[in-house]
């Protein structure tokens, strides 16, 4: 019987093999995962489970029965620790496990502070897995004092949950604003306005010099400009890098990532790869998207295409961000822009609109489902969007939607 394995139990993880199923793969499946827990969802880590308002089984993507009643051989706690291409196996430890068929779908390791700054203390946090979230979530009372290093989203959604639950917090952003690699001046802006009402004191242009402890434990910080302060728990939100360990050991072809065809294939016809690990081709190049939709989407793609469907991956991007009461939903990719049309709506409602060349390629809706789904759907139809219209907060955009 033929057998698929699946390393990296995760959100790509899950939706292959839920994927393999649904097609009619009738071999055995097996999905390897290093996490002791059932493949769970990321986003609430950095939101609502931090904050205490999520419950643990809500996390999983699947129940633990879904496993079983899909003949998924579900081995959990377990790494795999290399990948002999030629003998199509996988180790785990001694163990030898054979395939005819192998996905990677390993997700990314978040990137640390150097111990000789200090990030090695205790008390200094990622956020990547739920195991870091449970570490830290003890520090997260009203009184501590937080440092946040990195204004990316990550960052700021962990300053938005300490400061709800009265957390002291100052964010470092070294670069002259926060989401400065994702976003317009104007989507800065709005967070950094959000967050200075709530108490949040933002540096930018700011980075960390140095962490202090005492007694292996953290308790100030330098920054770059000289200035010092006390704090009780660090927060490291400097992004991710691709886990492509496994994959260069296998010499598989790395490129940003793990290198993918446009149906999801590596440089080794038998191993697929999929989510935060993969870099694929995109219109005239190629991208690796760290995002919920893209893992569901390429890790169900490349289930059709391991069963021989043929069909290549077309992302769609979309992202969104939970901060205080302000949902953020992000529809396309804005690199390249150079334009931002504005709308604006009531409160805290307001949309950017990015434009290469007069051609609408993104949009940032901030609690303003509306403009994202017009958005979305003109940007993944190749249609733009009129910037009068757009422009004019009394204006129906629906009917961008017919043009
Ligand atoms: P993962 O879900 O990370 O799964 C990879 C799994 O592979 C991990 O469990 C890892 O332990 C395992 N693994 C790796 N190597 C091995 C090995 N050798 N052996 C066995 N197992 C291995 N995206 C959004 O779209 N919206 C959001 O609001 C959002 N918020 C986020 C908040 C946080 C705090 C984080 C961390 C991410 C967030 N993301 C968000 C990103 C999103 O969660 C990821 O893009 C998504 O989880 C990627 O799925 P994946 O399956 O590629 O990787």
């Amino acid at each position: 019987m033929s057998h698929i394995v699946v390393i990296g139990a995760g959100q790509a993880g899950s939706s292959l093999v839920a994927r393999l199923r649904k097609d009619g793969f009738d071999g055995e499946i097996s999905l390897i995962g290093a996490e002791p827990v059932l493949p769970y969802q990321r986003p609430p880590l950095s939101k609502a489970y931090l904050l205490g308002e999520m419950e643990l089984e809500r996390l999983f993507l699947r129940p633990e029965s879904f496993y079983a009643d899909n003949a998924v051989a579900l081995r959990l706690g377990q790494r795999v620790t290399g990948i002999d291409p030629r003998a199509k196996t996988v180790n785990i430890g001694d163990e030898v496990i054979s395939y005819d068929q192998l996905a990677l779908t390993t997700g990314s390791h978040p990137r640390r502070l150097p111990a000789a700054i200090g990030g090695d203390l205790a008390g200094v946090h990622v956020v990547r897995d739920l195991a870091d979230v449970d570490a830290m979530a003890p520090a997260v009372i009203q009184g501590a004092r937080a440092l946040i290093v990195g204004g990316g989203y990550i960052g700021l959604e962990a300053a938005a949950v300490c400061a709800k639950r009265g957390v002291k917090v100052t964010l470092v952003e070294m670069a002259d604003r926060i989401l400065q690699r994702v976003a317009a001046p104007e989507t800065s802006d709005y967070f950094r306005t959000l967050h200075g009402s709530h108490g949040v004191d933002i540096r930018e242009g700011v980075g960390l010099d140095r962490l202090t402890g005492e007694d292996g434990a953290v308790n100030g910080a330098v920054l770059s400009d000289g200035s010092a302060l006390d704090v009780d728990f660090v927060v490291v939100g400097v992004g991710i890098a691709p886990a492509t360990e496994l994959a260069e050991m296998a010499g598989l072809e790395l490129e940003n990532g793990i290198r993918t065809d446009a149906l999801g294939r590596t440089s080794d016809p038998h191993i697929w790869a999929a989510g935060d690990c993969a870099s694929f081709p995109y219109k005239d190049g190629r991208i690796r998207l760290e995002s919920v939709p893209n893992a569901i989407d390429q890790a169900e793609a490349v289930a059709q295409n391991m069963l021989g469907a043929g069909k290549d991956y077309v992302a769609t991007p979309w992202f969104w961000s939970d901060q205080y009461d302000v949902k953020l939903q992000i529809a396309g990719l804005n690199s390249g822009y150079d334009r931002v049309v504005t709308r604006a709506g009531e409160g805290q409602t307001v949309s950017f609109w990015y434009y290469a060349a007069d051609q609408l390629i993104a949009v940032d809706a901030m609690n303003d489902p509306r403009a994202y789904m017009v958005g979305k759907r003109l940007i993944d139809a190749g249609k733009t969007a009129d910037p009068d219209i757009v422009a004019n907060p009394d204006a129906d955009l629906k009917p961008l939607l017919k043009a």
